[in-house]
């Protein structure tokens, strides 16, 4: 049989594994940070509708700058954001990976802070971008002088902030972001893949876009929006930014099936952002309870909890798994990670860890 490594392959890809979170169906999957409510009965039967309505007009391709969903994002976003100035794919890791093509690329470097996104380092990989991964603060915080001192040390093309980062579920002060962007000369992307999940009020990154026009923010409807199946990531930029990705986009990227479904469900933002307080009073009681069992929870902004304390993290994994919870083991030493799901899930979970016994270390 023929492997991997008997293939002509790109030399920069050899020895590299894919992304690789388990799939298994399992009755408590807490393990890739999805909303586990399903979306609502009403709206669903409206995307429905809206993608029943676009089969009609697949023989055509889709609109390729995907106007209406613009509109829709832009809306959603608020901000005082204008359509040219969102960028749209299937999924936020497209839209990364629009980014890394268009601005990182061959003799480029990228800088990220680990542990962070396992997804950047790939993309990078994938897009011949140099990924360099520099340090975190105690606790995986990340202080401005911090970040700072790094980028003037490695001078990168492009910096990835995540906000709040995965896997570490910390909060990015908006001083480290704005530090961060003065700090560099090149592309800066925040990476807000959960910020719905932050306590209410908090700032976005959104509210620099203002006068920086080197400063991407991306989102996902995967997370609060419950529309991971869907695949829609989205950024907000200046529109040159926004112009710039084009050049690298596959014509026709996002299907006419994508388009319907998206602006139908942002019809409906209310509705379909109406769990993130349920998630999020999840999560605070999975970090009360992960520390009364003994744990050791991280602070956390987004809809899991990375906690230390954990003796052997893969076999608490596979015990956890025998009795039908799935979490992640992300290869931090001592540590798990669970994302926060229903009121019953999130018991499920802290049923089956408290049954293992106490944490012991
Ligand atoms: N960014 C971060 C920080 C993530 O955790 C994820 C999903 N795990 C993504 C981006 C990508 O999400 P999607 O492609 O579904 O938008």
């Amino acid at each position: 049989m023929t492997s991997l490594s008997n293939l002509p392959i790109r030399d920069d890809l050899r020895g590299k594994t894919p992304y690789g979170a388990p799939q298994k169906t399992v009755p408590v999957a807490l393990n890739v940070n999805e909303n586990t409510h399903p979306i609502p009965d009403d709206v669903a039967a409206d995307i429905v509708a809206a993608v029943a309505n676009a089969v009609h007009g697949v023989n055509r391709y889709p609109d390729r700058e995907f106007v209406e969903l613009r509109e829709s994002l832009a809306r959603y976003l608020g901000h005082d954001l204008t359509p040219a100035q969102i960028w749209a794919a299937n999924g936020s890791n497209e839209v990364l990976q629009h980014v890394l093509q268009a601005f990182g690329g061959p003799g480029r470097t990228a800088l990220g802070f680990a542990p962070t996104y396992s997804m950047y380092s790939l993309l990078a990989a994938g897009t011949g971008t140099q990924w360099l991964a520099g340090p975190r603060d105690d606790d995986f915080e990340l202080s401005a002088e911090t970040a700072v001192r790094e980028i003037q040390r490695v001078d990168p093309d492009i910096v990835i902030l995540c906000a709040p980062n995965n896997p570490t579920g910390t909060p990015l002060s908006i001083e480290t972001i704005a530090a961060v962007y003065e700090a560099s000369r090149g592309i800066v992307v925040v990476d807000e893949a959960y910020a719905e999940f932050m306590p209410t009020g908090s700032p976005s990154a959104l509210s620099l876009l203002p006068g920086r026009e080197r400063l991407l923010v991306s989102r996902t409807m995967s997370k609060a929006f419950a529309f991971a199946g869907a695949r829609v990531g989205y950024l907000a930029a200046d529109a040159a930014v926004t112009d710039a990705l084009r050049l690298v986009r596959l014509p026709y990227h996002l299907s006419a099936l994508t388009q319907a479904a998206a602006v139908a469900a942002l019809a409906h933002s209310d509705e379909m952002l109406a769990m993130v307080g349920e998630i999020s009073a999840q999560r605070d009681r999975l970090v009360t309870e992960l520390a009364a069992l003994g744990y050791l929870p991280h602070r956390s902004g987004s809809n899991f909890v990375l906690f230390g304390g954990v003796r052997d993290p893969h076999a608490t994994f596979q015990s956890l798994l025998a009795q039908g919870v799935l979490i992640r083991d992300i290869g931090i030493p001592g540590h798990l990670r669970v994302t926060a799901g229903t009121e019953a899930e999130t018991t499920a979970f802290l049923t089956a860890l408290a049954s293992l016994g106490h944490a012991d270390e």
